[in-house]
């Protein structure tokens, strides 16, 4: 299980949630993350703009899934982040965000298949759209943690995406690459829906990815 040291944690989240918001895959105060530290998470803060985020405002919950009191509220998503953490020990971080094309697919029910290799960054053949719960939930936090089975990303009906990584810098690339794979499908709908891959094409581009290195390795 990977986590690493709150103070380490906070700085990151900081980072994060700028990082969302200059690439355009976050705006306001939407989004939100959380990185695992030793007996529990770090979580962003409810409704704070990324300019004025610090690492003090970050918080806090602990493995039983209780929020620290006494300072910023949690994100609304709280629940979902330490949901997934509890039951996916491969993640240390995971990255929620509303990002344009991620949320008109999912606000359509339409999953992203696999028309492009890429889509493998998230470790799953396309990235399906977990049943619609209330934000803020438990009941959300369960549809997304069955809807994203072993994968690492997972399309939420009618809100937005989100996606675990070891690190905070792979969740960040798969939300990215998530986009991206979103904005492409959305194209290729307009066309017509696009060319499908085969399982031995999807299969011989997973392989190509285990011996490219980097992105398999962990
Ligand atoms: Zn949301």
């Amino acid at each position: 299980m990977i986590a690493i040291p709150e103070p380490q944690a906070r700085k990151s989240l900081v980072e994060i949630m700028r990082r969302m918001h200059a690439s355009g895959l976050n705006r306001g105060t939407s989004g939100n993350a959380s990185l695992r530290v030793e007996g529990g998470m770090i979580v962003t803060p409810t409704g704070v703009p990324p300019e004025d985020l610090a690492p003090e405002a970050m918080v806090f919950v602990d493995e039983s899934g209780a929020p620290a009191t006494g300072g910023a509220k949690p994100s609304s998503e709280f629940r979902m982040h330490h949901h997934i953490l509890a039951r996916r020990p491969d993640a240390g971080a995971i990255v929620h965000c509303h990002s344009r094309y991620a949320t008109i697919l999912a606000c359509c029910g339409r999953p992203i298949k696999p028309i492009h290799y890429m889509v493998l960054v998230a470790r799953a053949p396309g990235v399906a759209v977990a049943p619609y719960a209330t934000f803020g939930t438990a009941e959300l936090a369960e549809s997304v943690v069955a809807t994203m089975g072993t994968g690492s990303a997972c399309l939420m009906a009618n809100h937005g995406q989100v996606t675990i990584g070891a690190t905070w810098q792979q969740a960040l690339a798969i939300a990215e690459e998530v986009e991206e794979q979103a904005a492409i499908t959305y194209g290729a709908l307009m066309l017509g829906g696009g060319n499908r891959l085969s399982a031995a094409q999807l299969g011989a581009s997973a392989a190509q990815f285990r011996s490219y290195g980097q992105r398999e390795k962990e």
